[in-house]
């Protein structure tokens, strides 16, 4: 088994455990002492937030009150954390955090696989932030544009495609000028399905005459020169 397979099986896998686990998570939460332990979760953090604000004020009476509050609230959930339901809820909810975390990784791998052994076809569909260009490959999906260029804000999926263009040279080819994302998708999909083994080279060809027709020369001719190149039936 390759490397993609393998990457693939595990992220599936690790895709059905944490979707298994999330439906034994949503029959508790009907559980009348679990959705009163949600309760006190959120009251717990109304209080400490309260009791931050009423410290800072200098306000004793009020110090006072929010802490008597939260000792009421902490003692009525370590009871309920004796209850079989709540206990199994915690627990999943434990075994969640850590599936998840597998998940993301295993993601980031099975993606990373196909990134790495794509032979990219990109289309320049824009400006992204400072002005970059933004690619997108029409075969694996692969895009260049960030939601935010720093690194320290940017959300997992981002970060991972920050990490595969730092760190690797993609294979592959660009194809000129630049183009409406949704359009370039259209004409691609259009040209693989009649042609399912194209190479970059051919189908830039055909990409760059199907653009030109529909861009420059309407529908109309499109429609027929689309079916001179085998894009339309
Ligand atoms: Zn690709």
């Amino acid at each position: 088994m390759g490397n993609i397979e393998r990457a693939k099986e595990l992220y599936i896998d690790l895709k059905k455990r944490l979707e298994a686990n999330k439906d034994k998570v949503y029959e508790l939460v009907d559980d009348p002492f679990v959705s009163k332990y949600l309760e006190l979760i959120d009251e717990k953090e109304n209080l400490s937030l309260k009791l931050k604000i009423a410290k800072y004020q200098n306000e004793l009476e009020s110090s006072r009150y929010y802490e008597k509050l939260l000792s009421e609230n902490g003692i009525m959930m370590s009871e309920l954390r004796k209850k079989a339901k709540v206990s199994k809820y915690i627990k999943l909810m434990k075994e969640q955090e850590v599936l998840d975390y597998k998940f993301k990784k295993a993601k980031f791998d099975y993606e990373k696989n196909i990134y790495l052994n794509c032979d990219h076809l990109f289309v320049r569909y824009g400006n992204g932030d400072n002005n970059k260009p933004v690619c997108h490959c029409l075969k694996c999906g692969f895009d260049t544009k960030l939601k935010s260029s720093d690194r320290f804000v940017m959300d997992s999926d981002d970060y991972q495609r920050y990490r595969i263009m730092k760190d690797n040279n993609l294979r592959g080819m660009i194809i000129g000028g630049y183009t409406n994302l949704e359009l370039a998708k259209k004409i691609y999909q259009g040209i693989i399905k009649k042609h399912p083994d194209i190479s970059n080279e051919i189908a830039t060809k055909y990409f760059m005459v199907a653009k030109y027709f529909i861009l420059k020369k309407g529908k109309e001719n499109y429609n027929k020169h689309a079916k001179h190149l085998g894009l339309k039936k």
